[in-house]
């Protein structure tokens, strides 16, 4: 009946839903770069404590050896006043205090030998996390380019689509025309909606009889319920 009109505006549906398509690709781009570099920078963070906490116990080593340096000094020393003492009782305190301080001095060894390897595993850590970071470095700019590409293709895809848009709209009704104007400025691919056996695809709902009437005659229809731009189902 109106054949000519259904479809028109079908195809003009169509165009509408595949620019809204393509115009929600292309703002998901940046939201997966984002989430690549988010990756990337929380990566960073875990390697930079890592590269901390090595150069911490790096310091602890260092430390606890310059202690041990000391304390062979001292006990040297120690050692040389044994054959200058006076007395059997000093000699017998200067022995105590020799015996105690190797103690001591064993116990440093040990912690130096702990510590050191605590500075090889944290190493091994610090290679890790960087290497980690490095391969999240390296799928960020894979995905940046490729979403680069992508973007391109779908700008041209919409430029394309939106002269697709323009030209179909030009057989519009001129008695539809405003309507759809209207609507399809605010409401885009969700301005319109097809008719079949008397209910509005868009919201389900059955329009009246007095609305089916009108869309028969070409004449401007919207969704008393939702808002739509109507326009009959091909019947095919
Ligand atoms: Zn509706």
């Amino acid at each position: 009946m109106n054949s000519t009109s259904t479809d028109t505006m079908s195809a003009l549906h169509g165009i509408l839903k595949t620019i809204a398509d393509k115009q929600q690709q292309l703002e998901r781009g940046p939201l997966r770069v984002g989430a690549h570099q988010q990756r990337v920078d929380g990566l960073t963070a875990e390697m930079e404590t890592a590269q901390q906490n090595h150069r911490d116990s790096r310091m602890t080593a260092d430390n606890k050896q310059l202690q041990l340096k000391t304390s062979e000094t001292k006990l040297a020393d120690l050692q040389t006043k044994l054959n200058t003492c006076s007395s059997n009782r000093e000699y017998q305190a200067l022995l105590e205090q020799i015996a105690a301080d190797q103690m001591a001095e064993s116990v440093l060894e040990d912690e130096i030998l702990d510590s050191l390897e605590t500075v090889d595993t944290l190493g091994e850590q610090v290679s890790l996390a960087t290497k980690t970071v490095e391969q999240a470095k390296v799928k960020l700019k894979e995905e940046t380019s490729k979403v680069q590409a992508e973007a391109e293709v779908l700008r041209k895809e919409i430029t394309s689509l939106a002269n697709d848009l323009s030209e179909v709209e030009t057989s519009l009704p001129p008695e539809i025309r405003p309507d759809y104007d209207r609507i399809v400025k605010t409401r885009k691919d969700d301005s319109m909606a097809s008719v079949d056996d008397g209910i509005c695809e868009g919201c389900f709902q059955q329009i009246t009889p007095n609305m089916i009437a009108q869309l028969t005659l070409k004449e401007s229809v919207i969704c008393n319920s939702c808002g739509r731009l109507l326009y009959p189902a091909s019947s095919d």
